[in-house]
């Protein structure tokens, strides 16, 4: 085992209790940060307006059940809104920020036009005049912020997807109403969290070229990224609650069957029942399916 010196995590969104598919990534960014001799970090992304009370304890619950341990306390992005603050200003002060009135209509409007890349921002507010944005702000709504980007690609390297090249625009690091958005915090916190591997689901790979840019400016390295295939449901979709019995206390299996299963469909072992930390001698990313796994709660 090499010794790492930084740090894994996996940051869940306490919107619900975690399924299959989530337990999949949490095994995978545990496996990969313990495989590693890094330390492992649970952080809760629960700034979105979807947080259910209880979630997040309900969703360490059911991680312990399963073998997965982490290191330090349990983070909680909503304490952390003086950092994020902080930040904020940071980049203000060095003029990468302004301030966008559009509403998402606008932005929509402006943005299917010719040449510019779906559902980028246009800038529209980018280069507004401080008259222009007195008259905004006179008018009510408040600004959302915008990180004044100088690039419109970035590429990262993904341990499962090799290089990857994707849009940058001025991303919205706070929202009109306050709330800090999620490309902003998740850099925010990996780099004070000395996070240097992100593993995620890889529906969110898209975001990591924005990610690392932001990063980037930031002056912070990037992390070794692995956006790992997702579990889809029976209908080829991404798996959901409404798929039926996929959460631990759906499908009332005992954890070390679940772990058993979980990792059949990563190639990881062809034991039923297993303990992560069974399968971390003979871990090795390079042999983890590529494609999703479809999971049919009935069979
Ligand atoms: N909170 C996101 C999710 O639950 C993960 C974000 C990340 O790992 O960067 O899908």
């Amino acid at each position: 085992m090499t010794v790492g010196i930084g740090a894994g995590r996996y940051a869940p969104s306490p919107t619900g209790d975690l399924h299959l598919g989530n337990l999949r990534t949490a095994l995978l960014a545990w496996l990969f940060a313990r495989s590693t001799g890094r330390r492992f970090i649970l952080r809760f992304e629960d700034l979105d307006d979807r947080v259910q009370p209880d979630s997040a304890d309900r969703q360490i619950a059911d991680l312990a059940s399963l073998g997965l341990d982490w290191d330090d306390d349990v983070v909680y992005q909503s304490d952390r809104l003086d950092l994020y603050s902080r930040a904020l200003r940071q980049l203000s002060d060095a003029s990468l920020t302004f301030e966008c009135f559009c509403t998402r209509r606008e932005i929509h409007a402006a943005a299917s036009a010719p040449h510019s890349p779906p559902g980028s921002y246009p800038g529209t507010c980018r280069n507004l005049t401080e008259q222009h944005r007195s008259a905004k702000r006179a008018s009510g709504r408040p600004p959302a912020i915008r990180l004044r980007t100088n690039t419109d690609h970035h590429r990262v390297t993904d341990v499962l997807h090799g290089k990857f090249t994707g849009p940058v625009d001025d991303m919205v690091l706070q929202r009109g109403d306050g709330t800090f958005a999620y490309n902003f915090v998740c850099v925010i916190d990996d780099a004070e969290m000395q996070i240097d591997q992100v593993v995620r689901g890889d529906d969110l790979l898209t975001s990591a070229p924005r990610q690392a840019h932001l990063g980037h400016l930031l002056g912070h390295e990037a992390p070794t990224y692995a956006h790992v295939p997702l579990v889809l449901g029976p209908s080829g979709k991404r798996l959901a609650k409404r798929d039926g019995a996929v959460t631990m206390s759906d499908i009332r299996l005992p954890p070390q069957r679940v772990i058993g299963l979980l990792s059949q469909s990563l190639n990881l072992t062809a034991l039923d029942n297993v303990w992560p930390s069974d399968l971390l001698d003979q871990f090795d990313p390079a042999a983890l399916p590529k494609g999703p796994w479809t999971y049919s709660p009935e069979g």
